[in-house]
């Protein structure tokens, strides 16, 4: 019997909420393991911060800042830092959750962890980012180390913020400590195909559930939400392979070109996050990308973006989730009843997770790796967790979704159980 905890809104269709039925879902098909259930539903720690900064013109103003760790069963926590002026602890703890699903979906010896600050960064100059982050390390430096938990880039947090992150905790400690974060720069311990890794697990996963329902990547229609690391890596990659890119939204613009856009009318999109000019193309309304005539959706920008409305209208046969938790689960029943496969975000968006344990275990070690050495590592491992994942939905008759929750929670559950409580 389920307890809620006092201190979360439930009900508000938060990333939360969302997870949380998402377990439901799983339960039947777990067995004795179900009997520790009730470890899925709550997290291990929830940190919540002070983040005073001064800003620019002198004054002062406060932010709130959360660390969760999920679940720490298999590993330390592994999770991004997001900066983003809807950021909640319900959002956090959503996507510390999924953390804690995505590693062990793909076996990664980690938990979930997830941070957030909220803050519109657009709003701010790179000094006051440069202080917010600091300060924030700061207040959850008592989480945070090598062994106990690693965050990462999330939205609007690039490899700049994981420098300063890993210079301040290695300040307050008195030494370097380059595995505290992964996503640095690659001059400071960062590993080769970090940036793009993300977007690359999204083409590779695209590729093989793209074969099994026999859609030709090449000439496919693609049409992307989110042109930042992850949207804009995996636009690269699904045009190199001859798809056509015929439409993008940011959280400005929507733009549309049935005959394809070129990547290189989109600039240096990736690393600003926003589409800019594209003369090709034309503007349409937002709403309107949802109708969009395409055979691939890549939502790869904020969760809860479809809900069984959009679902409805959705003309793609194939939706890879380069965001976390980007479908709600009334959408996923109307995605399942239209025949519209799904890559679920735990296993479509690993790729930055697994390039960020190569990281971590480089940092380690002191020893770097080649970017192609780094490449194929990364395609092995996401390529054979999908393929497992997808014999599982193939035995239980069940949807990708369930089928990689039986698998990462099956792992975590018997962590679980095989540790024992304490003390
Ligand atoms: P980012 O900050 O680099 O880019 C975010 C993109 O989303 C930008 O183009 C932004 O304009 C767009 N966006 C924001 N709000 C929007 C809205 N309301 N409507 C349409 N577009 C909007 O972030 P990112 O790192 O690419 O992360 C994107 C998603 O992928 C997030 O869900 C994140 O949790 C997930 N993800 C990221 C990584 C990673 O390695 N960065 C790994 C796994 C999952």
């Amino acid at each position: 019997m389920t307890t809620p905890l006092s201190y979360v809104q439930t009900g508000t269709g938060s990333a939360w909420d969302t997870y949380l039925s998402q377990v439901d879902r799983v339960v039947p098909y777990l067995g004795p393991l179900a009997q520790w259930q009730e470890s899925l539903r709550r997290p291990k720690r929830v940190l919540a911060v002070d983040v005073p900064i001064e800003m620019d013109d002198g004054s002062v103003r406060h932010f709130e800042g959360f660390r969760v760790h999920h679940n720490l069963s298999r590993g330390p926590g592994k999770g991004g830092l997001r900066i983003h002026h809807d950021v909640t602890l319900e959002e956090i703890m959503g996507l510390a959750a999924w953390m804690t699903i995505k590693t062990a979906a793909v076996n990664l010896p980690f938990g979930g962890a997830k941070g957030g600050i909220r803050a519109d960064p657009r709003q701010l100059s790179i000094k006051e980012l440069e202080r917010i982050t600091r300060r924030y390390t700061s207040e959850i430096a008592p989480l945070i180390g090598p062994a106990q938990d690693i965050p990462a880039p999330d939205v609007n947090t690039n490899s700049q913020v994981m420098a300063w992150m890993m210079d301040t905790y290695s300040m307050n400690v008195g030494a370097t400590v380059t595995g505290v974060v992964t996503g640095k720069p690659v001059h400071l311990g960062g590993s080769l195909g970090r940036t793009r890794a993300t977007g690359r697990g999204v083409f590779v996963t695209g590729c093989e559930a793209a074969r099994r329902i026999g859609l030709q990547l090449s000439g496919a229609r693609v049409a992307i939400q989110g042109v930042g690391n992850v949207g804009f890596a995996a636009a690269e990659l699904f045009a190199g392979a001859g798809a056509k890119i015929v439409a993008l939204q940011d959280d400005v613009d929507t733009v549309y070109n049935p005959a394809g856009m070129a990547m290189t009318e989109l600039g240096h999109a990736g690393v600003h996050g926003r589409i800019g000019t594209v003369k090709s193309a034309a503007p349409i309304g937002r709403e309107d990308f949802w109708d969009v005539d395409c055979d691939i959706l890549i939502p790869a920008a904020l969760e809860g973006q479809i809900d069984a409305a959009r679902a409805q209208r959705l003309k793609a046969k194939l939706v890879l989730e380069g965001a976390n938790g980007p479908t709600l689960p009334a959408a996923d029943d109307v995605l399942a009843e239209r025949g519209i496969v799904v890559v679920p975000d735990v296993i479509c968006n690993a790729g930055g997770v697994i390039v960020s344990y190569f990281e971590w275990v480089q940092d380690f070690s002191s020893f770097f790796w080649s970017e192609s050495e780094i490449n194929q590592r990364l395609d092995n491992i996401i390529l054979s967790a999908f393929l497992a994942i997808c014999a599982t939905a193939g035995r239980l008759g069940v949807s990708l979704r369930t089928a990689a929750f039986v698998v990462a929670c099956e792992r975590v559950l018997a962590a679980r159980a095989d540790r024992g409580l304490y003390p």
